[in-house]
C-alpha cells in the first residue's frame, strides 16, 4: 500500500514530466478510481512544494466539449451554460 507521502512525490514527478489530468494520473499510477478526490487534494497541496523548489503548478482549466465553456472548478461534472456532461478535464503541469 502506497502511503500518502510517496503518492504525493509520484504525482509531483509525473507533473514535472508532462501535463496530465487526474484521470491520466490515476491510470498511470494504477490507482483506484475512487481516489479521484484524494488526487485532487494532493495536487492542490503541490503548489507549496513547487514554490519551495522555485517552480509552480500550472492549470489548464476544464472546458465543455459542447459549447467551449471554461470552468473555474477543477473537477466539474456538468456545464452551467449548456448542461452538457462532455467535459475535457483540467490538466496540470509543474514547471
Ligand atoms: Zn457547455
Amino acid at each position: 500500500m502506497m502511503n500518502q507521502k510517496n503518492l504525493r512525490e509520484k504525482i509531483f514527478d509525473l507533473l514535472m514530466e508532462r501535463e496530465m489530468s487526474v484521470s491520466e494520473i490515476i491510470r498511470e499510477l494504477g490507482l483506484d478510481p475512487s481516489m479521484r478526490k484524494e488526487v485532487f487534494r494532493i495536487i492542490e497541496s503541490l503548489g507549496r512544494i513547487a514554490k519551495r523548489k522555485g517552480m509552480r503548478v500550472y492549470v489548464m482549466p476544464a472546458t465543455c466539449l459542447s459549447c467551449g465553456f471554461t470552468f473555474r472548478s477543477l473537477n466539474p461534472s456538468k456545464c452551467p451554460e449548456c448542461r452538457s456532461e462532455r467535459i475535457s478535464e483540467a490538466k496540470f503541469i509543474i514547471k
